[in-house]
């Protein structure tokens, strides 16, 4: 039988020794053992249970306690309290749970965007984990093998209120919360948000087909051509990650193989065969790269048919890290995610594991989509029970990201105004509402587990708003002035291909951040100290004047019965054709000298990008693009967004009992879990 062995990732490259793996063997022993130490399996009294629905919106859940459909949270606003909860700045979930674990603002926990940028290549990079190789690589007969281990590293600094709980003695059990990877070494984790898959990405996946598509264009999948012979039989692989051995990175792969049935494919994959019908995801199926002689690497994936034959098209789900096998760790204690999987099944493992994208793209259905997110929520629902009902820690805290995910994708469904509104059907206008009732329903099932003692705390990060209006604001800065493109270039792609810095003064990276071309920061920096602050004040007052028209509906303006005068027929015309004032596009410019003092980890913006309700960031413009177009319409279906000004879009808070201190701001309840830990404390004879 092979061996799975655990390994580390940077970018493309993967180290992997016998020697490093026998020192992870020995880490997680000790693991093993320090948590031995902790496993008093003691009942918890007077618990704090934290749960989190990630994006959930103070109005929509307003209007729906008020139709009657959200029955346990209308149970529990009148047991305790219900109000928004006023959201970090910029409102991204990365930044307002890292404030929610640690109790620190932006500028103390380091964690200001999804992505951050590289100053030394303009380039967007993951903002919340970076994984260190070994500094000492031994390159020998064409393999690289490492003589030190590697470090993977949570960006996020400060203490979260669960670390501080089990400093004092207690115990806390932390399910799911985005910005925990790699996992706090506590009483019990699953590692959220930061988690990759095995190819060490946020999720690609990879769609077969035997259509020519164009590839999406985007780093979260691949499009792989499949040529099936004549009785339909096709021989494919699936790529896994490059071979941590050899120095040319060769991909590592496994054979898949398709056959048509009568009912839709008969696959081959991982030593399993599975047959499909369109539109089913299969079970897990466990895919094994071979390394180097007994070593090999596990991932776990999931298929849907999307397309029959003559034409099949299979949807391969980005290659999960084996929660059986984990080849960097995923819980705390080490073996918890296994021992998991031995309870509930395997599980989806990546940080985020809804795989917006592929909706995006129209890959996959509404509906397959839908069923793949509820998979999710029944995988994140076994999770958080299996830890509440063994009872044997004073905190709990679990976050389900599945009302977020449904909110971006479906907002088309409720937006009238969003482009795509008058493509939706019945299951696309229901999809968050039926969230939502989800929400109460797993809050439904907390109420009925909990003590007569323990306190109940249920909160989001933030709301949401349409997202009707892509902007591309690096277009913005290029018309005027700041940013300038190579001579003869109009445009430009990702990472600033085409900017000539040294004529730069500003560029946008990042769903909300703005960054000075700093001298002796940014590596072809040329604004001075006292330039910038210039800078700054400009955009400050410039950015928010900017109005957008939108160009007119485009269904035809029907020319009534009633006019019947020339006169008329011109008055009626011109009325139709006139521009509605322009509305602001940005409503605040933030300093990030002033909202983010401290600037842990040199990552601060420096300046935060408040838009209006509606608008939001092009996905050009988070990367560093510069397309043609300042405002283009946002056809797609990620619909809904929520990375605009704080103000627009609080989160909401719910609590079992009266606060004896306000929480009205995401970053207070910490100081709120740490003091109800000390009054337990102090009540424990
Ligand atoms: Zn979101």
């Amino acid at each position: 039988m092979k061996k799975r062995f655990h390994i580390n990732r940077l970018d493309h490259q993967l180290y992997i020794s016998k020697s490093v793996l026998l020192l992870v063997l020995f880490i997680l022993s000790i693991g093993l053992s320090a948590c031995g130490e902790k496993s008093d399996n003691s009942p918890a009294d007077s618990r704090l249970i934290i749960v989190g629905f990630d994006g959930m919106d103070p109005n929509l859940t307003q209007q729906w306690m008020d139709a009657g459909v959200l029955p346990n949270f209308s149970k529990l606003a009148a047991q305790g309290t219900f109000h928004p909860l006023a959201t970090s700045n910029p409102p991204q979930s990365p930044v307002a749970w890292s404030s929610f674990a640690t109790g620190l603002p932006p500028g103390e926990h380091g964690i200001y965007d999804f992505l951050r940028r590289d100053a030394d290549t303009y380039s967007p990079d993951f903002s919340i984990s970076k994984t260190i190789p070994p500094e000492n690589i031994l390159n020998i007969f064409g393999l690289n093998i490492p003589l030190d281990e590697g470090q993977i590293i949570n960006r996020r600094q400060g203490v979260p209120f669960w670390s501080d709980v089990e400093s004092e003695g207690g115990r806390s059990s932390v399910i799911r919360v985005p910005v925990t990877y790699p996992p706090d070494p506590i009483h019990r984790m699953m590692a959220g948000m930061g988690v990759p898959d095995l190819l060490g990405t946020q999720g690609t996946y990879t769609l077969y087909t035997t259509r020519s598509l164009a590839a999406a264009g985007t780093s979260s999948s691949r499009v792989v051509r499949m040529r099936p012979h004549r009785s339909g039989r096709i021989e494919t692989s699936l790529e896994g990650p490059t071979d941590p051995l050899h120095e040319e990175h060769q991909t590592l792969s496994t054979p898949m193989i398709l056959e048509p049935t009568a009912e839709g494919a008969k696959i081959q994959l991982g030593g399993e065969t599975i047959e499909l019908a369109v539109g089913e995801w299969s079970p897990w199926i466990r895919v094994e790269f071979d390394v180097l002689g007994p070593i090999s690497v596990t991932g776990i994936v999931r298929l849907n048919l999307v397309a029959a034959y003559p034409r099949p098209q299979l949807y391969v789900s980005p290659i999960n890290i084996d929660p059986e096998a984990p080849v960097v760790p995923i819980s705390s204690p080490a073996d918890y995610a296994a021992d998991l999987a031995g309870k509930i099944g395997l599980f989806h493992t990546i940080g985020m594991p809804e795989e917006t994208w592929s909706l995006n793209e129209n890959h996959i259905s509404d509906k397959t989509w839908l069923e793949m997110l509820k998979t999710n929520l029944d995988e994140r629902e076994a999770m958080f029970f299996d830890a509440m009902t063994k009872n044997d820690s004073e905190v709990l805290v679990g976050v389900f990201v599945q009302t977020d995910r449904v909110s971006h994708m479906f907002y088309r469904g409720i937006d009238p105004e969003h482009p795509l509104y008058p493509e939706t059907d019945e299951l696309a206008r229901g999809a968050i509402e039926w969230i939502y009732k989800e929400a109460d329903r797993i809050l439904g099932k907390v109420m009925a587990e909990m003590g007569p003692d323990d306190r109940l705390i249920v909160l989001s990060d933030h709301g949401f708003a349409p997202f009707r209006w892509a902007v591309n604001l690096n277009r913005w800065l290029v018309d005027n002035g700041y940013l300038v493109l190579k001579a003869g270039k109009t445009q430009s792609g990702i990472a600033f291909s085409n900017v000539d810095w040294s004529k730069s003064t500003a560029y946008a990276l990042g769903l909300n951040g703005l960054y000075i071309n700093r001298k002796g920061r940014e590596a072809h920096g040329i604004v001075e100290e006292p330039e910038a602050n210039v800078i700054k004040a400009r955009l400050i007052k410039e950015l928010p004047r900017w109005t957008f028209t939108p160009p007119q509906a485009t269904q035809a303006v029907a020319v009534e019965d009633t006019i019947t005068t020339e006169a008329e027929l011109e008055a009626e015309v011109e009325q139709e054709v006139t521009p509605a004032p322009g509305q602001a596009v940005i409503r605040q410019i933030f300093d990030g000298d002033v909202i983010y003092a401290g600037n842990a980890n040199g990552d601060a913006p420096d300046l935060v990008v408040g838009y209006e309700p509606a608008f939001r960031a092009s996905w050009q413009t988070t990367l560093g693009a510069v397309p043609k177009d300042l405002i283009e319409p946002n056809a797609k279906k990620w619909s809904g967004d929520h990375c605009i000004t704080p103000e627009a879009v609080p989160g909401i808070l719910f609590t079992n009992f009266k606060p004896e201190q306000p929480i009205s701001q995401i970053a207070q309840v910490a100081a709120y879990a740490r003091k109800h830990w000390k009054q337990n404390q102090a009540k424990t004879p």
